[in-house]
């Protein structure tokens, strides 16, 4: 350090140093202009975009837990090569009501949750409005990988991947599905009828009751179904036996 006179920059390399930081990621040219480090700076590593997905809140059973871990893993089809994480779905294994939406986009991606992103907060503000936590019900899509440019679902993924949601079902037990927008519905459903005619009934899904809904991203785009969409969660959240308002 020339004169012993410091720049911020030397003072804070000194306080990350006191406090045990050995590298910064300095660029090149903002070490030119300060005290020769004293260590060589290694190369930075670039940290991953991915943030891992939250551990469960509650403690899972063993065989649930190793079901999960091998889920996290699964290369069954294409979309393994993209996926930053696959986001298995979140919630608890005494959900009353298991919330199925299509795929995960950018925003779960990155994070390894369904529904954190726009539409995500949507859902989590509408389930609010009639006094229901995340935290009470299980929350998953039809696929654990987010499909390119969050372009629709392929068949053969769907194919692969449900099984899985299969299995969730299986351990969850709940009340009611509540399968959100034309991609989980007609899935599950195998139909081709639209959302509008199939929105706020229940349906059969092999020997379970699935009830329709808007997908909330499309109730982002259409605020005026709003309401519909809340009435429709405090139907089915209300029918199977969560106190809603
Ligand atoms: N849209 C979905 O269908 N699922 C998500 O998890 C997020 C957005
Ligand atoms: Fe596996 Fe489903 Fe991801 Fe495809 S989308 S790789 S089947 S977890």
């Amino acid at each position: 350090m020339k004169g012993g006179r410091k720049t911020p920059l030397d003072r804070l390399i000194e306080l990350e140093r006191l406090s045990g930081v050995d590298f910064l990621p300095l660029s090149k040219s903002a070490l030119k202009n300060s005290a020769p480090a004293a260590k060589p700076v290694p190369p930075r590593i670039v940290a991953p975009k991915q943030t891992p997905a939250k551990s469960p809140s509650e403690p899972l059973p063993p065989e649930f837990a190793k079901f999960r871990s091998e889920v996290l893993e699964c290369r069954k089809c294409g979309l393994c090569e993209t996926r930053t994480q696959v986001v298995f779905g979140v919630g608890t294994l005494k959900a009353p009501v298991v919330f199925v939406g299509e795929a995960p986009g950018a925003d779960e991606d990155e994070q390894g949750e369904p529904f954190v992103g726009r539409a995500g907060q949507l859902l989590t503000r509408s389930l609010l409005k009639i006094g229901v936590k995340r935290e009470q019900v299980y929350i998953a899509n039809i696929l654990k990988c987010r499909p390119p440019e969050n372009r629709t679902p392929r068949p053969e993924e769907m194919a692969a991947c449900v099984p899985y949601l299969r299995e969730q079902l299986k351990w969850i037990d709940p009340k009611a599905i509540c399968a959100m927008g034309n991609i989980a519905v007609q899935g599950l459903l195998g139909t081709t009828m639209g959302i509008s005619r199939l929105r706020g009934k229940y349906h059969d899904y092999q020997g379970r009751k699935l009830f329709a809904t808007f997908h909330p991203a499309y109730v982002l785009r259409n605020m005026g179904q709003v309401a519909l969409f809340e009435a429709d969660l405090r139907t089915v959240c209300g029918d199977s036996g969560i106190a809603v308002r």
